[in-house]
Parts: C-alpha cells; sequence; structure tokens
C-alpha cells in the first residue's frame, strides 16, 4: 500500500526529530533559487550546539580571572557538525530510500542556502548577523539539509527576520558586520581561519579580541539567545575544547594534528593558521583584559 503524502513527511519529522533535532521543516527547492541539479523539495533541520559558558567550564578568563584565553569559538569546540549531522540525518534519509525516493544529505557545503531554507521551512527567522535564529535555540544551531524527490508536504512560510535591535552590528569588534550584511574580510571569523601571513591589522585585531578559532561576539549580545535551551546532543556538550597553546600544536602535520584532535571542526584548514594565532596571542604577552 502506497503510504500517503502527510505520513510520510511526519514520519521523516519524527525521523530527525528523533535524532536530536531542535526543529524541521520542508521547503520547495524551486523557493530556494536556481538550483536545477537539485531534487525538488529541501527538509531543512536545526541541531543545537549551545552549552552556557559556565556550564561548560570557559570563563574566557585564566585561573586568576584577569588575562584572556585564547578562544576558540562556541561552534568549534565539540565535535565537528558536519560528521555529526550527517549521521544524525541519516535514518531519515535512509527511510526515504527505502520508499523509493532519493535523499541527499547536505550539511555546509552545498548548494542549498541554508539560513534561507530555514526560514522559509518555518524554523527560524534570519538575523542581521546572517544566522538563522530558531525560537527555544537562538542562532546556535547547525543547520543540515536533506534534498529528496519525496513528494512531502511542504508548508510556504513568509521571510521573517529578526527583531533588528542592531546590538550585533555595535558589538561586532571589526566593524565587518554592518545593517547591509557581513564584511567577511573583516570579520575574525574568516581572519582566524586564512591561510599565510595576516596583515598588521588582521594580526591586531585577532590579538585585541583574543581571538584563536572564530568569533562569537554578534551571537553573544543578540537578545534572541537570551535564556535559550541547552543542546542535549552529547558530541556537542562533552569533551568541549576551549582553547589551544602553541605548545599543544608546534610540530604537528595535517595528519598528526587530526590525529591529536580528531572530529574537530578546527582542524581542516591544517595546524598553521591555529599555531599562528596561538603564537600571535602567547606573543603579545597574555595583556590584562580590558572586558
Ligand atoms: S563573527 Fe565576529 S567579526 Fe564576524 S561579524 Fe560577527 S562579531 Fe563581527
Ligand atoms: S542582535 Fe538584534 S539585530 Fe542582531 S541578530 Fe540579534 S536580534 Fe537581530
Amino acid at each position: 500500500m502506497r503510504i500517503s503524502d502527510s505520513t510520510l513527511t511526519e514520519d521523516v519529522r519524527v525521523r530527525i526529530l528523533k535524532a536530536g533535532a531542535a526543529d524541521c521543516g520542508t521547503v520547495r527547492t524551486s523557493a530556494l533559487g536556481n538550483l536545477p541539479a537539485l531534487p525538488p523539495v529541501v527538509i531543512c533541520a536545526a541541531f543545537s550546539y549551545y552549552v552556557r559558558e559556565d556550564a561548560d567550564g570557559s570563563t574566557g578568563k585564566d585561573t586568576e580571572g584577569n588575562r584572556r584565553i585564547p578562544r576558540i569559538a562556541r561552534y568549534a569546540r565539540g565535535r565537528d557538525y558536519h560528521l555529526e549531522l550527517i549521521e544524525r540525518l541519516t535514518p531519515a534519509a535512509v527511510y526515504l530510500t527505502e520508499h523509493g525516493y532519493t535523499a541527499r544529505i547536505l550539511v555546509d557545503a552545498s548548494p542549498v542556502p541554508e539560513v534561507k531554507a530555514a526560514v522559509l521551512a518555518g524554523i527560524a527567522v534570519r538575523g542581521i548577523n546572517g544566522l538563522a535564529i530558531t525560537r527555544e535555540y537562538g542562532s546556535r544551531v547547525f543547520l543540515g539539509c536533506i534534498a529528496t524527490d519525496a513528494p512531502l508536504t511542504c508548508t510556504e512560510h513568509n521571510f521573517e527576520r529578526c527583531i533588528g535591535c542592531g546590538a550585533c552590528v555595535r558589538a561586532c569588534p571589526t566593524g565587518a558586520l554592518t545593517r547591509e550584511g557581513v564584511d567577511v574580510t573583516r570579520c575574525l571569523s574568516q581572519i582566524s581561519q586564512k591561510s599565510g601571513a595576516l596583515t598588521e591589522w588582521e594580526a591586531r585585531a585577532l590579538i585585541e579580541t583574543g581571538t584563536l578559532w572564530g568569533c562569537d561576539r554578534c551571537q553573544d549580545v543578540c537578545p534572541m539567545n537570551r535564556d535559550i535551551r541547552e543542546t542535549t546532543i552529547p558530541a556537542f556538550r562533552e569533551r568541549l575544547i576551549h582553547t589551544l597553546t602553541a605548545d599543544d600544536l608546534r610540530g604537528l602535520t595535517r595528519r598528526t594534528l587530526s590525529e591529536k584532535y580528531p572530529d574537530r571542526a578546527f582542524t581542516w584548514k591544517g595546524p598553521a593558521p591555529l599555531l599562528r594565532n596561538a603564537e600571535l596571542l602567547e606573543n603579545d604577552g597574555g595583556r590584562p583584559c580590558p572586558c
């Protein structure tokens, strides 16, 4: 007996929520832009990675409470989200293929504009900082999608934006973020991952903000991230790495870095940018934190 479209839609949703997603929704691929190579429906799911700063053991200061510790951004402290989300979306994808449909899991490196998909699927609004902001978990979520030719029910949602308070724009330490968007060449997240030598301005920006890898500032100040729930996903709660020293990194190759820190998103560019950043911050003498 052929399963009805609404049952199929609900069965997929149940499998994704059971896999730990905060929420999921479906959107027609045609609503996302010109994506002819993709099947006609995109399922978008949000998975929280948020752990309170005191709960995850990170205060941002040393034990004397007065020195800035080089920070790894929250998203990169736990297991690599690409690996985790692919595993968590697999049961729903397998369910679809067992019913004769194609199902392609897409996480991050994909043609799908994920934030737009999340907004049109009704699970988030778009922040001025360009991130998807969910109701219960704010913007501290990873997005993962499944593109499928299954006849899933798509509910049309309006493209909604955040409350527009501008706190993220004011808090951005480099001026990368404006109401018009993000200038990635000035964004600390991009700069910290850049290969090769940094300009003097880029190096100062990392030093003055204690940035080792990634940046959370525009999310830290967002009122839509206040009082959000913590993740229940063990991979994003346990064995978190908040910082690394130059000694942790010296002498490592791309292979030995991945062996020492397996399944971590911060290893994808190899040891060079991390070591460069760690040495920059350490050579600055651990100046007292002004914040
Ligand atoms: S991640 Fe940091 S540097 Fe980049 S836009 Fe947000 S606050 Fe600015
Ligand atoms: S800080 Fe304000 S303007 Fe920025 S994303 Fe959050 S709600 Fe939107």
